[in-house]
């Protein structure tokens, strides 16, 4: 877990390979769809433009479906799911029903003012969704595939700002709401080298 820009995906996908993981975006799988045209897709764009979340009802589903794929004893990384509490209360029951549960709950805390900065300058490849970030804004093409980079719809300044209002309204009490569960929430400070925080993600994984 972790606002808009904390670097969900990036240390998401570290942490995939490390753990030989199935990594689940719901973001990506979001975008994914809507580059397929497919009915999720198309009732996603509209509240993902507008930086608002797609309906509840809509994500639980989509994870449980990926969930309920999955070969018996694989190792879940779930990036950006749950968003709202209603969510944290949907996975719940998933994963009871399925006689599992969550081994830890990652937050990467990240001040407000470092996240505007890091959305407006990354960009992503408009093909295969590769992020491109750094001290400046990224040019050239993409280093995965060579496609053209752009600026995702969502990070342009007017949205950036509405989904850091959304995080705060409504994900970050799902914080709250696990730190009364039984389930760890281990607080990983966000700021540093990519490899830096992986680090920290790993050592406090492995204690
Ligand atoms: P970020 O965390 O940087 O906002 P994501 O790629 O995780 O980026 O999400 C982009 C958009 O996809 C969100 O603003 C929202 O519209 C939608 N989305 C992703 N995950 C969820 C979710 N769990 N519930 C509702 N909407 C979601």
């Amino acid at each position: 877990m972790g606002p808009p820009g904390a670097g969900k995906g990036t240390q998401g996908e570290l942490l995939e390979q490390h753990l030989d993981a199935v990594r689940y975006s719901t973001g990506d799988m979001l975008r994914d769809a809507r580059r397929a045209g497919t009915d999720l897709g198309r009732l996603a764009q509209t509240y993902m433009d507008a930086g608002e979340l797609v309906p509840d009802e809509v994500v639980i589903g989509v994870v449980g479906e990926a969930l309920a794929a999955l070969s018996p004893g694989a190792s879940v990384i779930l990036d950006g799911f749950p968003r709202t509490i209603p969510q944290a209360e949907g996975l719940a029951l998933i994963l009871e029903a399925a006689g599992q549960r969550l081994d830890a709950v990652v937050n990467l805390v990240v001040p407000e003012e470092e996240l505007v900065g890091r959305l407006s300058s990354r960009r992503v490849c408009s093909e295969c969704g590769t992020l491109a970030s750094g001290e400046s804004v990224p040019s050239g093409a993409c280093a995965a595939c060579g496609s053209d980079l752009v600026q995702r719809s969502d990070d342009q300044p007017d949205t950036v700002r509405r989904r850091l209002g959304v995080y705060l309204e409504e994900t970050a009490p799902v914080l709250e709401w696990y730190a009364d569960s039984p389930v760890d929430v281990l607080e990983i400070d966000g700021i540093g080298s990519v490899a830096e925080i992986q680090d920290r993600i790993r050592e406090r994984l492995a204690a």
